[in-house]
């Protein structure tokens, strides 16, 4: 479903990302790791053409990302993607920041989009704030509706960079929770994360990076247990 040929990426004499060569199947869960700075934002970022890429080619569903205007439009609408910061609407209610992609981008019809929001909101338990606004809710509570948000455009596959890290402790597990609830329905995740219980419980195959390359991929189980490469074992020997 989302495919990267070869694709480099420079920040002027930086090489962010090197050959990366990634397949991800319809309804498989990827979850990606790497030290800081080595090129896991700018992966998510250029799937979604939020950054250009330098060479190599990203399909989506088998479509070449386009440059812009309408086909970039129409693409992002099959790219879901949730930040570390929530980036809600902060005057907008919560139901509003659910409904407006869905009018806006695809033009639906306001009583169609509110029926699919609260539907969205109640998913992931936070139907009960739809009035609200984003700075009356908790972290965990305004991922979960940045979450819906991203839902709401009926994506074909959900990219999340660190949609944890922002949070307090006691919020990541709903959030967590929530994730795994859309992974156990089949919809196709990248997913930047150090939350190795997450990965456990979701991931088909973690990537590991570090450099702007793909080091290694392995299932959860194996990598965890048994990572290959020194930069890994490294790596997990900090985290773990
Ligand atoms: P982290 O775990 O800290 O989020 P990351 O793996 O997501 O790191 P990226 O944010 O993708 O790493 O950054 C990769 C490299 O590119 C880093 O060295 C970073 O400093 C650099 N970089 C990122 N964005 C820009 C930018 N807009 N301009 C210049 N350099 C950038
Ligand atoms: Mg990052």
């Amino acid at each position: 479903l989302v495919s990267l040929k070869k694709v480099n990426k420079h920040y002027g004499p930086l090489h962010v990302l090197k050959d990366i060569d990634l397949e991800v199947a319809r309804g498989e869960v990827v979850v990606v790791i790497g030290p800081s700075g080595s090129g896991k934002s700018t992966l998510c970022r250029a799937i979604n053409r939020l950054e250009t890429i330098d060479d190599g080619e990203i399909r989506v569903d088998g479509k070449v990302l386009p440059a812009e205007g309408k086909a970039l439009a129409r693409l992002r609408a099959d790219v879901g993607m949730v930040f570390q910061s929530f980036n809600l609407f902060a005057h907008k209610s919560i139901l509003e920041n659910v409904t407006l992609g869905p009018v806006k981008v695809k033009g639906m019809k306001g009583g169609e989009a509110k029926e699919l929001a609260l539907s969205l909101l109640k998913r992931v338990g936070v139907d009960n704030q739809a009035d609200k606004l984003p700075a009356q809710l908790s972290g965990g509570q305004q991922q979960r509706v940045a979450i819906a948000r991203a839902l709401a455009m009926k994506p074909k596959v959900m990219l999340f960079d660190e949609p944890t890290s922002a949070l307090d402790p006691e919020m990541i597990n709903e959030v967590l929770d929530a994730m795994v609830a859309l992974a156990k329905e089949g919809m196709t995740m990248i997913v930047v994360t150090h939350e190795m219980g997450f990965a456990r419980k979701a991931a088909d195959r973690v990537v590991f990076m570090a450099d702007g390359q793909i080091v290694e991929q392995a299932t959860p189980e194996e990598f965890f247990t048994n990572p290959r490469s020194e930069r890994a074992k490294d790596f997990l020997g900090k985290i773990l």
